[in-house]
């Protein structure tokens, strides 16, 4: 796994032109060397452009279509996402799943969009509380997966995972390290063993509740690869410290915390 843990912000329906122009200023004075993105609303893309060009922050967006270009009202292509300077989109996020009725397999051809455009996509699996508390979070992983795994193959080291319960998902609570280090390894032996890839080649995301008092302590497991952070992603000096943390456990000096 790459030594460097990956923060990725999820602003979700939330920001403005002014917040993108508060975090460049933090971003261009006192960043701490870690690779962090921010996945802004489509409208904040141009903003984002131009503010976070000059500093070592990088942006993305939430969503992208399955299809290329054409008569597809209201869609966003991962080719203008490229355009815009995107190095990330997320896709199949657990809200755009519940409120839109996106399917396994439109995820997938939204991920390998991205991929041929030179995007990096940010693919949310996770399982929902009743679906943990009857035991399926194997069996939804596993759905959630195989299909990329299949359409992908060895493409699967191009992308990025993240895992997000969607029950740790704005509530305050998150996963805690025990069920973070359990649902990540399986989800990386379900890509390595169906794909064919080595362990190391997959990056894998935790995401739910991530805030600057849990973070160290999350970035420090061995099995992630990175952060995904809704609302502490919005608050700059959160975001910031969510960042040091990546930074300080991306050094290969990092003890694991159990
Ligand atoms: C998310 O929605 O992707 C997320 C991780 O949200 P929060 O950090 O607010 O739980």
């Amino acid at each position: 796994m790459s030594a460097a843990k990956l923060v990725i912000g999820n602003w979700k329906m939330n920001g403005s032109i002014a917040q993108v122009r508060a975090f460049a200023d933090l971003a261009g004075r006192d960043w701490p060397g870690c690779e962090a993105a921010l996945c802004v609303p489509h409208p904040l893309l141009p903003a984002a452009q131009a503010a976070f060009g000059a500093t070592p922050l990088r942006w993305g967006a939430q969503d992208c279509s399955a299809e290329n270009d054409g008569a597809f009202t209201g869609e966003v292509s991962a080719r203008m996402l490229r355009e815009l300077g995107a190095r990330f989109v997320i896709v199949g996020h657990s809200e755009r799943r519940a409120a839109h009725g996106e399917t396994d397999g439109q995820i997938v051809d939204k991920a390998q969009r991205a991929l041929a455009r030179g995007i990096t996509p940010i693919v949310c699996v996770g399982e929902k509380a009743e679906e943990r508390d009857g035991e399926q979070t194997a069996t939804v992983l596993r759905r959630q997966l195989l299909q990329l795994v299949r359409a992908l193959g060895r493409d699967l080291a191009s992308i990025v995972i993240a895992y997000e319960p969607v029950w740790a998902i704005g509530s305050g609570d998150a996963a805690t390290p025990g069920i973070i280090d359990h649902t990540h390894g399986f989800i990386a032996d379900t890509l390595t063993f169906q794909g064919g890839l080595a362990p190391s080649a997959v990056r894998i995301l935790y995401g739910g509740s991530v805030n600057p008092r849990n973070a160290g302590a999350i970035l420090s497991r061995k099995c992630v690869a990175g952060v995904l952070v809704g609302g502490a992603s919005l608050v700059p000096a959160d975001f910031m410290e969510i960042c040091k943390a990546a930074a300080r456990c991306s050094t290969p000096a990092t003890s694991e915390v159990t």
